[in-house]
Parts: C-alpha cells; structure tokens; sequence
C-alpha cells in the first residue's frame, strides 16, 4: 500500500509546490480574478497561497493573466478583500471576551 500524496499545484505568487489543500483556488470572470473557494466555478484555474504576499508577487508578474489564459489586466481587488479577510481571521480573529466580571458584593 503506497499512500498517494496527491496532485501538488503551484502557488503563481511564491511558485511553491504544495498541496491544493494549502492554496486558495481562483479563477477569471469578466475580467476579474475571484476567489474560487469551493473549487466549482468551471474554467481555468490559477493557485495561490492565502497570503497578500504571493497576491502582490503574482500582480507584478502578471501571473494571473498567464496562468488563466486571459489577454489584458484583471482586476484584483475581489481576491485582495478575501485575503484580507482571511489574514483577520486567522491573526486577531479571537473574539476578546470581555465579560465583565461583577463584583458580588457580600451584603454580610
Ligand atoms: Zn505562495
């Protein structure tokens, strides 16, 4: 029994090899790169990391119009808002309990 690791994709941004489970499936609509969160939205597909850093490495190459096979710029601002979101989450994402602890007062 061999235990098949899998397809592995490359992020266009950092171009690290990985496994899809670590990337962030994206796909071009009307000109727009968006997030293809749950990998159905037919059509070509790039990988990137879920990290603003492989976005801005793969804008500045011209990664996404390469990998997805469109001609001209797309528009990024979808995919950067859900990076962001996500960056939130995973780093301050704790919902603070600020319970506030009341005093019982002892009426002895
Ligand atoms: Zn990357």
């Amino acid at each position: 029994m061999t235990q098949a690791i899998g397809p592995v994709r490359t992020c266009i941004g950092c171009r690290t090899r990985t496994l899809p489970s670590e990337l962030l499936r994206v796909v071009a609509v009307d000109g727009s790169v968006v997030p293809d969160v749950r990998r159905r939205l037919p059509g070509r597909g790039a990988w990137l990391h879920f990290d603003l850093e492989c976005l801005r490495n793969a804008e500045r190459r011209r990664a996404f119009s390469r990998a997805l096979r469109v001609q001209g710029s797309l528009d990024v601002a979808l995919l950067r808002e859900h990076l962001e979101q996500q960056h939130r989450n995973t780093t301050s994402g704790q919902p603070r309990g600020q319970q506030e602890t009341r005093k019982q007062v002892d009426p002895s």
